[in-house]
């Protein structure tokens, strides 16, 4: 993992602590797209190891899920995967891909 890369993800985990604690400043009750919490989607970056720059809106459920496993990453949807990429969940903002440890 590059330091680009290490960023990115870094980055994503700041944005999803920003998120959980913004209660309430964050989507409103009955908004669209909200999860179960009543929380919006955020902007994140796409953790593929390239330099794609793609940007996923995903709610902080969404994103807590796609990491509770330490080798899954959130990609963006239709990302181009390798051979040492496997795609475990595939949904309209992103997807969830398990990276073999290289
Ligand atoms: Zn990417």
């Amino acid at each position: 993992m590059d330091a680009e890369h290490r960023r990115r993800i870094a980055n994503n985990e700041r944005t999803f602590e920003q998120v959980n604690y913004t209660v309430g400043a964050v989507g409103t009750a009955g908004g669209e797209g909200l999860d179960a919490d009543g929380y919006g989607p955020a902007s994140y970056d796409c953790e593929c190891a390239g330099t794609c720059g793609a940007i996923m809106r995903l709610t902080p459920l969404e994103y807590e899920h796609a990491r509770s496993n330490l080798a899954w990453f959130a990609y963006g949807p239709a990302h181009r995967v390798s051979a040492a990429e496997e795609v475990v969940e595939s949904h309209a903002s992103h997807w969830i891909i398990a990276r073999s440890p290289t």
